[in-house]
């Protein structure tokens, strides 16, 4: 009978919603807050190192004259895609944050 089957799937489907669901939690979350802003980036006293892939120009804008420009809305992935290369114009850029070992929530 169709409902034999039926039952069996929906057995099924008990026994793998029973496994998957704690793990469907990660353990450690790294980051849960909103995307960093260069106003967070500034308290917490990061670098920001942003480079063109094209040219490989470099540089290290200040976090506080940023959020003085951009206001403090703007979040730092927000910013990086407006980024656009001072030496050959292309907006290919990439970008790293270091030395963000301070909480920028706990001040
Ligand atoms: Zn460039």
């Amino acid at each position: 009978m169709a409902v034999t089957g039926a039952r069996t799937i929906a057995a099924g489907q008990a026994i793998r919603t029973a496994i998957e669901g704690p793990m469907a939690t990660p353990p450690l979350k790294p980051y849960s807050g909103p995307p960093m802003t260069p106003g967070n980036a500034a308290a917490a006293h990061v670098r920001l190192v942003v480079w063109c892939k094209d040219c490989l120009h470099q540089v290290e804008p200040d976090a506080a004259e940023m959020a003085a420009c951009y206001g403090a809305e703007m979040t730092v992935p927000d910013w990086r895609e407006r980024l656009v290369c001072s030496q050959c114009g292309s907006c290919n850029i990439d970008m790293v944050v270091s030395g963000s070992e301070h909480d920028p929530l706990s001040g």
